[in-house]
């Protein structure tokens, strides 16, 4: 017998699904029901740490209300697919309740398994190297949508998610509210220390000031790719209206109001960004900067031309920054054969 339910679900963006509910939200919530108040820990602990994906799967509710509840949206995706690289990074495409497609790398190494999650469904800033850029932009995530990612991952490695990284799909300033909002959720609920979350962005005008303002212990990386103005525009159009001069001056801010270090990442092109001078201007622009460097060398794209440098060049610009006493490493891709669609994503090896 269809039964009505007291609280009606809303759109798959809408907030009404009950990943992303807090404890008290999701008592509540049982409450509404009209079930007693103990269920709503129930609840909480089948969805941030077994990961039920239906009200059905609840096995400690009681059969009757289970069979009531069982349509009741929680907030998960599907696997549309999964692919399996070499080095066993996985990548996903995640199906979201609307028919959107996401993606989303799993990424083990013995000790820790890193999440790079996606913000976004596709990506508003066309960067040149990057394949999420030439596909557009369609919407930005809800928060639940954020951590479903990685618990689908958690799920599928049947191991804990140790780290976090803010490189997947889209720019995560341009959805800030429902980041900070994930970052709360991923920490608080599903249990990942806040140091181990890493949010990453290529740069927008007062967006570094509104995240240093919610003071975050996250680490906090911005992607520079270009030692002056003129290339980086050329590599990330969207650094026109945000010249690197005052990017740098929001970067000392964010020091300044977090007391937490910035990372630079670098993506290294061949030809483009990893000659020697280009080293030398690089580390004049970050001296006495309180950062760590990552160098990052490309994984090429069919849709653009950039090729990744030999080890010899990579090796040179890195000894320069060290020279420099730039605090800098390297930073080899995973999971290249997995064929993952974001230049950032692909480097996410953390
Ligand atoms: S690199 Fe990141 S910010 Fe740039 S287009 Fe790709 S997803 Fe967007």
């Amino acid at each position: 017998m269809a039964i009505e339910l007291k609280t009606k679900p809303k759109s798959p963006q809408g907030q009404n699904v009950l990943l992303g509910k807090s404890l008290q939200e999701l008592t509540e919530w049982v409450q509404e029901q009209g079930q007693p108040a103990y269920r709503g820990k129930q609840l909480y602990q089948w969805l941030y740490e077994k990961g039920a994906r239906s009200l059905s799967d609840i096995s400690v509710f009681p059969k009757s209300w289970r069979e009531e509840v069982k349509d009741y949206p929680i907030g998960r995706s599907q696997i549309h697919h999964r692919s399996i690289a070499p080095d066993k990074t996985r990548k996903y495409l995640l199906r979201l309740q609307d028919g959107l497609i996401i993606e989303t790398v799993g990424i083990p190494t013995e000790k820790r398994l890193t999440v790079c999650v996606s913000s976004q469904v596709g990506c508003p800033m066309d960067c040149d190297f990057c394949a999420t850029g030439k596909g557009g932009f369609t919407r930005n995530l809800a928060p639940h949508e954020i951590v479903d990612q990685v618990l689908t991952v958690q799920e599928d490695f049947q191991r804990r998610v140790s780290h976090v990284v803010f490189m997947g799909m889209g720019e995560p300033l341009l959805n800030l509210k429902a980041v900070v909002s994930a970052v709360n959720i991923l920490n608080q609920d599903v249990g990942i220390g806040m140091r181990s979350l890493t949010i990453s962005t290529v740069g927008l005008p007062a967006k570094i000031e509104q995240l240093a303002r919610h003071q975050l212990q996250v680490t906090f990386a911005v992607s520079l790719h270009a030692p002056n103005q003129a290339l980086r525009e050329q590599l990330i159009p969207s650094a026109k209206h945000y010249p690197l001069k005052n990017l740098l001056e929001d970067c000392h801010k964010y020091v300044e109001m977090t007391k937490r270090r910035v990372t630079f990442e670098y993506i290294l092109l061949a030809g483009v960004n990893d000659l020697p001078e280009q080293a030398q201007e690089l580390a004049v622009q970050i001296r006495g900067f309180q950062s760590h460097v990552n160098l990052i060398p490309y994984n090429p794209i069919s849709e653009a031309d950039y090729k990744r440098p030999n080890s010899q060049r990579i090796n040179a610009f890195l000894n320069i920054l060290q020279q420099e006493n730039i605090a800098v490493s390297v930073r080899y891709s995973r999971g290249l054969e997995t064929d993952a669609a974001c230049g950032q994503l692909r480097a996410a090896k953390v």
